[in-house]
């Protein structure tokens, strides 16, 4: 009889810690608000990418596109199936955003380790199924660098309204522009993310040992 009082004793309290807590809504508990307004007709996971980028631009979602056509190239479900090596000049924004869209589509990202960027002029995405060992390589089409550079050079007046004040600041030589919220940036991100996959992407499987 004490001993069984005694298992009682012990496992209350313990089984007690073990229950789901409550978590409350506090108001510091908030993700941070993106320098994004949904459209009708943006998709989940590009209302998704916006969240977690912080705005909506053209290089994060033709890294959402590219990791999508990579992800089902090689038949992996996403964040624990998949090794992903990615190629391409993303040294600062607005080109290395194509790494946070990437990481969203494929589910492969920097904390679990199976992402990878090596800096490089080209861009390609190199992926891995780790169960099947299926591998595929991703290129964009002259269609999307086409749209990707036509962020490039446009004049100040149409660019985003700190643009000047920013490009004083910063050492951007390729006068691409980055955040914050700007129609322009928007409307080509929703251009690159409603175009079918083989106008902007290229798909090939390199056989082992290559
Ligand atoms: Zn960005």
């Amino acid at each position: 009889m004490m001993r069984y009082l005694m298992v009682i004793l012990l496992l209350g309290p313990a089984t007690c810690c073990l229950a789901t807590p409550t978590i409350r809504e506090e108001p510091m508990h908030k993700l941070p608000k993106p320098h994004y307004q949904r459209s009708d007709s943006d998709p989940d996971w590009l209302a998704y990418a916006a969240q977690f980028h912080g705005h909506l631009g053209p290089w994060a979602a033709a890294g959402l596109r590219a990791g999508m056509t990579a992800r089902r190239a090689v038949d992996a479900d996403g964040y624990f199936d998949v090794d992903v090596t990615v190629e391409g000049p993303f040294v600062k924004p607005p080109r290395s955003c194509f790494l946070d869209g990437l990481q969203v589509s494929t589910g492969a990202t920097l904390g679990k380790r199976n992402l990878k960027w090596v800096k490089a002029e080209q861009v390609i995405v190199r992926i891995e199924n780790t169960r099947s060992g299926k591998t595929a390589e991703v290129r964009p089409t002259p269609a999307l660098l086409k749209l990707l550079a036509s962020i490039q050079s446009r004049p100040k007046a149409t660019r985003g309204k700190d643009a000047s004040e920013r490009d004083q600041h910063d050492d951007h030589d390729d006068h691409e522009d980055h955040g914050p919220q700007s129609d322009f940036l928007e409307a080509v991100a929703r251009k690159i993310a409603a175009i079918p996959d083989k106008k902007i992407l290229h798909v090939t499987f390199p056989t082992s040992g290559e």
